[in-house]
């Protein structure tokens, strides 16, 4: 209220009681003097008019305006909130930035401008939507001390008259007669502001992108004409904002269709799962806003188990490599099962959604989340796949995001697929159908890479190769299919007598298998021989008779020493070996080198 207004609701309380007769009618003079004075204190402009706050009662036409692309939400949104999202190396937001610059720039031109125009101005602002609704935050200003000015200051509502600027029927205001001493929130001091005009900035959807105010220690130093010209300046501001953000949005756009057909051909460059996995990472981490990153895949679709390969951002840690299953509750995991993109924003205040578990860590900063499933074929009922965004700002994924990720994620899918039919075919070609052990083709292939391996380390590898004891007879006597049922238990006996992951097996021929010990010595190639045929020995074979089948294996062995290089060879020698233990009686090992000592011998 101004001090016009005091008196004459004063004058008006004292004619009232006066109306009552009586002995109140003295009070009649009174209310003449607080009349007078109050008429004499109104707020009046230099013109004579007073001016509240303007109500705006025609709407503006917006049948022409044409439709603003969602993406320029962007547009007065403060740089540095924008862009504070350190997890993510977006390009984007450097174009975004430079754009903000260039407005910035402009803002801060016209702001000087203004400022020469009307000399009787103190501090000139531009306030403007920093990402939350009703909230402006200081974007640029001009002032003659301006040393006095809060940078973090905001307008939110219930913020007396600069709040009025957020109501959509205000359309302007301008105050000749600010209370004496009103101090206005984006001054660090009371600097006693008397006049205050401001105008909204809107956009061409009427949106309310922030305010343009000015103001002055002088009582009534705006003019009605001048409001209406902070107006039309406003507009131009929008108009030029919104040039340098469409550019900026158009350059953006074109950069990332590039970069997508950049990955496209990445992808069908490799046929690896792994990498697969990987380039899906870098390419979200530099084209997708985000303030947590997580990337999970359904490793088994049957048993519906999965884990998270990739989560980088805030509170990830909980997330690396963490396991889940189809049936965990977790919003991620809901939008694998129904292969459909989810978007949720939290504003308000709305309950956590679990991510993964109910057990995680519950990070109520993180308002959007978007995740976009990678499916291998587009219209599967469960997705492999699903990138999972998260951001503080509750509006960051938008028409444009969605657009771009589902293009990638569709890319990326069909990548997948092939990358895994590959793998699963190498797979096959690799092993044996029977046994599963590696062939032939994939042990030679095996036993070279260790023998680069262990020449760089200058170790041994110990090659066994052993034969079945008479297995004619035991297809002639039992039958063929008998016969494979032994082959695999003769494998899988082998196979638990070896470091897993660490040497070698292969199925070499018919019954014949070849095994590569990694970094051994003479005497633990010789010991796990033994081991072997031992075990071989104990086998029992379900045959419908009285009594079990039992086998047994010979077995040749070659000591690979670090300046042997010849792998063949080496193989050969083991064979000799066999050969040797067969001719000794079958059941046995017996040592390439013990060959040799004999042969000199005979
Ligand atoms: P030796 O002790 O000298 O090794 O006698 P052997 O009877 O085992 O002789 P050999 O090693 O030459 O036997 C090879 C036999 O193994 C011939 C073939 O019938 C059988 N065989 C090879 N591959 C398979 C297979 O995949 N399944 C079955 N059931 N038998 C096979
Ligand atoms: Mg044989
Ligand atoms: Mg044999």
């Amino acid at each position: 209220m101004s001090v016009s207004e005091i008196l004459f609701a004063v004058a008006g309380a004292l004619l009232g009681l006066a109306f009552q007769g009586g002995m109140f009618l003295f009070l009649i003079p009174f209310a003449v003097v607080a009349f007078s004075l109050a008429f004499m204190n109104r707020p009046t402009l230099p013109n004579g008019t007073t001016v509240l706050p303007v109500i705006k009662h025609d709407k503006r036409s917006t049948a022409l305006t044409p439709v603003v692309s969602p993406d320029l939400r962007n547009e007065f949104v403060n740089t540095k909130t924008e862009t504070n999202e350190p997890n993510s190396s977006l390009r984007v937001n450097q174009i975004w930035g430079r754009a903000n610059a260039d407005v910035d720039k402009a803002f801060g031109d016209m702001l000087r401008c203004l400022k020469v125009l009307l000399p009787q101005a103190n501090t000139l602002t531009i306030f403007t939507n920093g990402g939350r609704s009703n909230e402006l935050s200081l974007r640029t200003f001009q002032s003659d001390i301006p040393n006095c000015i809060d940078a973090s200051a905001k307008i939110t509502e219930n913020m007396g008259i600069l709040s009025q600027l957020l109501r959509p029927e205000v359309s302007r205001i301008l105050e000749g007669d600010l209370l004496v001493g009103k101090r206005l929130t984006y001054y660090i001091e009371n600097r006693k502001i008397r006049s205050l005009m401001g105008v909204p900035l809107f956009d061409r959807n009427e949106r309310r992108l922030g305010v343009l105010l000015v103001d002055s220690l002088h009582p009534n130093a705006f003019t009605a004409a001048e409001a209406q010209a902070l107006t039309y300046i406003a507009r131009a501001m929008y108009t030029v904002s919104f040039k340098c953000f469409i550019s900026a949005q158009n350059y953006i756009e074109q950069q990332q269709f590039s970069t997508l057909y950049h990955y496209q051909r990445k992808f069908f460059q490799t046929m690896s799962v792994k990498d697969i996995y990987k380039q899906m990472f870098e390419y979200v981490k530099e084209n997708m806003p985000f303030d947590r990153l997580t990337i999970l895949v359904l490793d088994d679709p049957q048993k519906g188990l999965g884990h998270v390969i990739y989560s980088v951002g805030m509170d990830s840690d909980q997330f690396v490599d963490k396991k889940f299953t189809l049936n965990d509750k977790g919003i991620f995991v809901l939008a694998l099962i129904r292969n459909r993109p989810v978007v949720r924003s939290f504003t308000g205040y709305t309950d956590y959604v679990p991510r993964l578990t109910d057990s995680e860590k519950r990070n109520m900063e993180l308002r959007q989340l978007f995740v976009m499933p990678v499916a291998s074929e587009p219209d599967a009922k469960v997705a492999e796949l699903a990138i999972c965004l998260e951001s503080r700002f509750d509006n960051r994924y938008q028409e444009h995001e969605k657009t771009l990720l589902k293009a990638f994620a569709g890319v990326a899918g069909f990548a997948y697929a092939r990358a895994c039919q590959f793998e699963k075919g190498k797979d096959m070609a690799a092993k044996d159908p029977l046994t599963r052990l590696m062939n032939r083709g994939a042990l030679q292939e095996s036993m070279r890479t260790e023998k680069i391996r262990a020449n760089r380390q200058k170790t041994n590898i110990g090659v066994l190769m052993m034969d079945i004891d008479h297995f004619k007879s035991v297809n002639d006597t039992y039958g063929h299919p008998v016969g494979d049922e032994v082959i695999k238990g003769i494998a899988n006996a082998i196979s638990g007598e070896i470091r897993k992951e660490i040497d070698i097996v292969g199925r070499y021929g018919g019954e014949e298998f070849v095994v590569g010990l990694v970094d051994t010595t003479p005497e633990g190639m010789i010991e796990t021989a033994e081991r072997i045929r031992k075990a071989v020995g104990k086998l029992e074979f379900n045959v419908l008779k009285p009594e079990p089948l039992r086998v047994t294996v010979s077995i040749g062995a070659f000591l690979v020493e670090p300046d042997f290089t010849d792998m063949k060879k080496a193989v050969n020698n083991a064979d000799q070996a066999l050969y040797k233990a067969k001719e000794g009686g079958r059941n046995q090992v017996v040592r390439f080198e013990t060959v040799e000592t004999e042969a000199v011998g005979d």
